[in-house]
């Protein structure tokens, strides 16, 4: 196979100042594309602000040979969101890649804990952002019918205790995915939308304490999610509106599906027949991953056939 190549590709990574951002557009800028390295500069809570932070990262991608350049602007406000493609198109034009990794944990503990703040500063960082940065860049993907655009969610929807603004706002990552996806789709666009949850040693893995924090560092360093996040920025990224985990090498493929389930035909049916038929519908040999809300809604009607579910 040939060496999947960026050249002449622009590409904006939110939150690339360290960690996973950085190794992404370390990635794509070795493989020829001119990157914006974004990022605020603050802590790991979205405390603080130092340009100083992308600069480095950016600086070091040139000294490596790269093409790089620093944006400090927040991905967390419409404004911010827009200057940062604004820098982009004003330095090469257009944007052809945005990985939306910025991201924080602002709270932690047990939900009664939790503030009304943090909640807002974890849903503005990665929903938000997510949001305004995937509109920045819209209509200039469409009307070019081109655009690779990675989201960046997170594992913790899966479940991750009671302290839930982070995991929410990684859960919404995962629909605007989908939804957008389901809209290049529709247009016939060569815009594709795909979506990762990484797993690596980070300064956000020292919430898991000092003893798994150092175990994620050596097994799960941020240059082995990068790989995954390039070949869904390439050209010949095979998919739209998908998501995977990646980590330590290796990754695989997150889906959200529906069981055979149990399709009453009897409109006036009880809750005895749903609690009856609650082991058939918890049954997951047998199901169908839905392309869409209605496609979801349509499994209802009596028309569907059996084999739309797949073992
Ligand atoms: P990190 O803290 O090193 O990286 C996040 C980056 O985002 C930081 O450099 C930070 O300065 C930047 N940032 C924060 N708010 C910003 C804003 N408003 N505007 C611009 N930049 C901002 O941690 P990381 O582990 O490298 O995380 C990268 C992404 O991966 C995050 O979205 C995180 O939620 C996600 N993630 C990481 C893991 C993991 O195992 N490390 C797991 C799941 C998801």
């Amino acid at each position: 196979m040939s060496e999947l190549r960026f050249d002449d590709k622009v590409a904006i990574v939110t939150g690339a100042g360290g960690g996973l951002g950085k190794a992404y557009a370390a990635l794509l800028a070795a493989r020829g594309a001119k990157v914006l390295v974004n990022d605020l500069g603050g802590n790991f809570q979205g405390e603080g602000k130092d340009q100083g932070y992308a600069d480095a990262a950016a600086r070091e991608i040139r000294d490596a040979g790269g093409i790089a350049e620093a944006n400090g602007d927040s991905v967390a406000t419409s404004a911010g969101a827009q200057a940062i493609v604004q820098d982009a198109l004003t330095r090469w034009g257009r944007v052809d890649i945005l990985v939306n990794n910025a991201g924080i944990v602002s709270a932690s503990g047990t939900l009664s804990n939790v503030t009304d703040e943090q909640w807002d500063k974890d849903m503005a960082v990665s929903a938000s952002g997510t949001f305004y940065l995937c509109r920045a860049v819209w209509d200039g993907m469409l009307e070019r019918d081109f655009g690779r655009i990675v989201n960046i969610s997170s594992g913790s929807w899966f479940g991750m205790g009671s302290a839930v603004p982070y995991p929410a706002a990684k859960g919404a990552v995962w629909a605007m995915t989908r939804g957008l996806a389901a809209a290049t789709q529709a247009q016939g666009k060569d815009v594709k939308i795909n979506a990762i949850m990484p797993i690596a040693g980070s300064r956000m893995t020292q919430l898991m304490g000092p003893e798994i924090h150092g175990l994620m560092e050596r097994d799960f360093p941020a240059r082995a999610v990068a790989p995954v996040v390039a070949m869904l920025a390439h050209d010949s990224a095979p998919c739209n509106g998908e998501m995977f985990t990646a980590g330590g090498g290796g990754y695989t493929r997150v889906f959200a599906g529906v069981t055979r389930g149990y399709r009453a035909t009897d409109k006036d049916w009880t809750p005895e027949t749903a609690l009856a038929q609650f082991d058939a519908v918890m049954d997951t040999n047998g199901f169908h991953i839905p392309a869409g809300s209605m496609d979801e809604a349509a499994l209802y009607t009596s028309d569907v056939p059996w084999d739309a579910f797949k073992a």
